[in-house]
């Protein structure tokens, strides 16, 4: 599994022997739109054009790739996860879309009045032989209204539910620990979580689940967190936790967290700040690494100034920003 380092935002890819899933592909601060070679300034499309393999258009081989090999069969996204529709989630999956051929898509339904969410749906309308997955039941006609109409009665439209087990592979699945489709409060609490058992390790991906107000550790749960803890205690027992919102206070209690109890957990932040703050908090970060568990940061770099121009191309001999990660096994 791959923690890419897009800065503020949030990108996660697993890969299997014969599958792939990302789970988001967002940035509130790449650079992406500003392409004047035509080529791709995306950090994630970037990312997988070394990770997966080069797919599809010239708009889709990173710029900073000396040697392009363009116009290509688009490779294949088994799986698309948007947590969220939040732009730091989701703001680069319209090149996904564009560059790579998706399967599923995995959406909760709540709908963001925004152009980010509604490229993603044009997307999703557009894309051929896509199965779209949300917790909310398939509306009648099958269409879906964000800046403009878009209808899918061309697709298949599956409605998921928590509890939800979707096989991989023969040693890989993932479970749905939290479905939400009804906007109303924060989009944060429309995130989807998943559970992967990945053979030997299991890893929890939360997007930006909270408890609550933005407090330490030790406040009571709510929220998301406290229907995890309730409801799934065992399940979210797992090896590896994707740390809810970027590190914030308003997630990682410390119930939460013990009952997830991992050896691993990865923080996705970045320079831009959420209102007032940067992301993660301290406190959470401290907290984390008192009860033992090893902290994996995309921001490590970010006070030194990373030295990836736009955190896209090569890092060494990886690709990527200053700080991603590869956990193999
Ligand atoms: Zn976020």
């Amino acid at each position: 599994m791959h923690l890419i380092d897009v800065g503020t935002g949030l990108s996660v890819l697993v890969q299997g022997h014969d599958w792939n899933l990302l789970y988001d592909a967002g940035s509130a601060d790449d650079k992406s739109g500003n392409q004047s070679s035509g080529r791709s300034k995306s950090r994630v499309i970037a990312y997988l054009y070394a990770a997966l393999g080069p797919s599809g258009a010239k708009k889709c081989v990173p710029d900073s790739d000396p040697w392009p090999v363009a116009n290509l069969p688009e490779r294949r996204i088994d799986h698309m996860v948007l947590s969220h529709p939040h732009d730091d989630h989701g703001s680069l999956m319209d090149d996904v879309f564009d560059c790579y051929a998706v399967a599923n898509m995995w959406d909760s339904g709540a709908i963001n009045d925004t152009v980010f969410y509604d490229r993603i749906i044009e997307r999703v309308a557009a894309e051929q032989g896509l199965a779209y997955n949300t917790a909310v039941a398939p509306p009648q006609p099958p269409q879906i209204k964000v800046r403009k109409n878009h209808d899918l009665s061309g697709h298949t439209w599956r409605q998921f539910a928590e509890g939800d087990v979707i096989k991989l592979d023969d040693t890989a699945s993932f479970t749905i620990l939290h479905a939400n489709g009804h906007a109303g409060g924060d989009f944060n609490e429309n995130s989807i979580v998943i559970r992967m058992d990945l053979g030997s390790k299991s890893l929890l991906l939360v997007g930006d689940a909270e408890s609550g107000p933005r407090e330490l550790p030790s406040a009571a749960l709510g929220d998301v967190e406290k229907h995890l803890v309730e409801h799934y205690p065992a399940l979210i027992d797992t090896d590896i936790l994707q740390v809810g919102h970027h590190g914030s206070k308003t997630s990682s209690r410390a119930e939460f967290v013990r009952h997830v109890s991992p050896e691993i957990a990865l923080i996705s932040g970045g320079p831009k700040k959420y209102q007032t703050v940067t992301l993660p908090d301290a406190e959470i970060v401290s907290f984390l690494e008192g009860e033992g568990i090893r902290v994996l940061r995309t921001d490590a770099s970010d006070a030194a100034g990373c030295a990836v121009a736009d955190r896209f191309g090569r890092d060494e001999d990886r690709p990527g920003g200053c700080d991603n990660y590869l956990l193999e096994w």
